[in-house]
């Protein structure tokens, strides 16, 4: 699983949930190691305790399996030295088979007692089988001569075709005993054998079996010094090396994983009986021998798993308790989101920490009231500000308007002869001087200088008011024979000055020549009477090259004069200018 997912995981689980998994996590952790110690601890004892009593068990076996093996093997050293019976052996057969059915018959495991001389030939024996065979090869014989002497398990061999009634039968297995049997003059008469069937030692078996019966699954094997198995399973056997283990000990614990556990015990002959080093094994399947601790590993599990169960319902409930105060507080401030009218939270207890935090999200909750407010104010201050400006703003528009007016007002006053209304000097020099800046050489601006004939005699005869009224008359009739276009100004007194732009220097004589004769046929209607008045015009043009404005103006004045000499209520032109136009 990858880590973002386990964070998403764990982002959607409530802490309740996480502390509860927690603990119960815990709980199993805490009792899977108590039970597997537990368990273990337990598998420990009981192996120790299995192994001691399979080691028991099989010392018990060793020592009876020697025991009656010492017997057997006393039995027939007695009936070989007792002294009564010395002669017999010398003598008749039918007694000595007699005394050997007697010994036979004392116990049924004697299989085959029989009697051979010291060249190997049987004498007599119990049912009289063998008699007259050589045993002289048969190891018991060869040993039994020389002294007193047992011969570990085998199958029969010459008795085999006598004892099995058919070839499926398992074979006869015997221990053999011998002795040396002498005469009444300690001479050598022949050696005294029995088989033993060594199905003895599976009875002696059986009957350990039968006494350990709270053990049902305890199997008792029995090996021979080779390893080679006497009792048990053919398959099994034990190695070498375990052998010599298992005879240098008094007893030894086995439990290597090969599904038993065993106590091995080695025989170790009694008295005079020398032993042949047998091997008694007891075991147990392990399964069945471990199985007190199973039962205290789950017992414990169970136990343990309860217990869990337990501590997770308590977790589960405990988390509840201690996490409803968080919810009902994580629930007021909810409340603050939804509805505009909250603006603060309850104080919730319930814990320590659950109350510094309800502490904390008020005090936030002031803060962000008392940041909100401050906001607030700074944002009417601002509005209040910007009408203010604006307000400001528009009355400062109105003043440059009403200034620009008056200023408009004071300049066309500037500009305005009081008396006829129209420019005054100041104000068409200006236009003069543009006028002369933007000419063409075939239309240039044409100047004509206008002064009323014999005014002073006016003003003397008829008053100043009366010649007021021809100055106003006389401007009147300029203005109204020239082009909008056109620029009339009073230059001072009764003189005035008109500028005509764009008119061929013709054109300019004609309009000149016409306005004097329009002043000159109409007499002024005053106050002190009906005045004819007359005007003498000079004409000059603002050719390319001809100077300032100034110098047009002084041209056309020096036309004038001219006009006046000439005799007055007539138009001169420029003398330059008349011989350039011809006009
Ligand atoms: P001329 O034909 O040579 O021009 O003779 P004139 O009498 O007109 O001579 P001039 O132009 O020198 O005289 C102008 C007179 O105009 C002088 C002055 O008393 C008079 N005058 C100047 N300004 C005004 C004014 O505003 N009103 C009146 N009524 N008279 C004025
Ligand atoms: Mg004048
Ligand atoms: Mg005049």
């Amino acid at each position: 699983m990858g880590l973002n997912r386990l964070r998403n995981l764990r982002d959607r689980a409530s802490i309740r949930s996480q502390l509860t998994i927690l603990a119960g996590l815990l709980c199993i952790v805490t009792v899977a190691a108590v039970a597997t110690t537990a368990a273990e601890l337990a598998k420990r004892q009981v192996v120790r305790e299995t192994e001691d009593s399979l080691v028991s068990v099989a010392r018990a076996m060793a020592y009876r399996l020697d025991q009656h093996m010492f017997e057997r093997f006393r039995e027939i050293g007695n009936i070989a030295s007792l002294e009564p019976l010395r002669p017999i052996w010398r003598g008749d057969v039918g007694n000595i088979r007699s005394v050997l059915r007697q010994l036979q018959k004392t116990l049924p495991i004697y299989t085959w007692i029989g009697f051979a001389m010291p060249d190997g030939i049987v004498k007599a024996s119990t049912g009289g089988l063998l008699e007259g065979v050589s045993v002289s090869q048969r190891p018991w014989f060869q040993h039994g001569l020389k002294g007193a002497t047992v011969e570990d398990v085998h199958d029969a061999k010459l008795l085999d075709k006598f004892l099995r009634t058919s070839a499926d039968q398992a074979p006869f297995r015997f221990v053999d005993v011998a002795v040396p049997v002498y005469g009444p003059d300690n001479v050598l008469e022949g050696v005294l054998g029995a088989h033993l069937s060594w199905r003895w030692a599976d009875e002696v078996r059986r009957s350990l079996l039968l006494e350990q019966r709270g053990s049902p699954d305890l199997e008792l094997l029995v090996f021979g010094r080779d390893g080679k198995v006497l009792i048990g399973p053919e398959t099994a056997s034990l190695s070498p090396a375990l052998v010599s283990k298992v005879q240098g000990s008094g007893g030894l614990p086995v439990f290597d994983g090969t599904g038993y556990v065993s106590g091995l015990v080695s025989t170790t002959g009694l008295g005079p009986y020398p032993g042949l080093g047998w091997i008694v094994m007891a075991r147990r399947p392990v399964s069945s021998a471990l199985a007190p601790a199973d039962i205290l590993f789950f017992t414990i599990l169970a136990v343990g798993l309860a217990a869990a169960v337990a501590g997770v319902v308590l977790a589960w409930r405990l988390c509840d308790g201690a996490l409803r105060p968080m919810k009902a507080l994580s629930d007021d401030i909810d409340l603050i989101g939804q509805n505009p009218d909250v603006t603060t939270v309850r104080r919730h207890g319930g814990s320590r920490d659950v109350l510094k935090l309800s502490d904390a999200v008020r005090s936030l909750l002031w803060r962000l009231g008392v940041a909100r407010e401050a906001e607030h104010q700074a944002l009417e201050e601002v509005v209040r500000l910007e009408t203010e400006v604006t307000q400001q703003a528009r009355q400062n528009e109105d003043y440059r308007r009403d200034v620009d007016e008056n200023l408009g007002r004071l300049k066309r006053l500037a500009d305005t002869d009081a008396l006829t209304g129209l420019l005054n000097r100041r104000a068409l020099m200006p236009l003069g001087e543009a006028a002369m800046a933007a000419a063409s050489p075939e239309h240039p601006p044409a100047v004509l200088m206008v002064d009323v004939d014999f005014f002073k005699r006016i003003n003397d005869t008829c008053g100043h008011a009366s010649g007021d009224r021809v100055i106003q008359f006389v401007g009147q009739t300029i203005r109204a024979g020239l082009r909008d276009r056109d620029h009339v100004a009073r230059f001072g007194g009764e003189e005035f000055v008109a500028l005509l732009d764009g008119v061929l220097p013709s054109e300019a004589r004609a309009l000149a020549e016409r306005l004097r004769a329009d002043i000159a046929r109409t007499p002024v209607t005053t106050d002190g009477g009906t005045i004819p008045v007359t005007v003498s015009i000079g004409v000059a043009f603002a050719r390319s090259g001809a100077g300032t404005f100034e110098a047009v103006l002084k041209r056309a004045d020096d036309a004038l004069y001219a006009a006046k000499a000439a005799g007055r209520d007539r138009v001169a032109v420029d003398g330059e200018d008349r011989h350039a136009f011809g006009a």
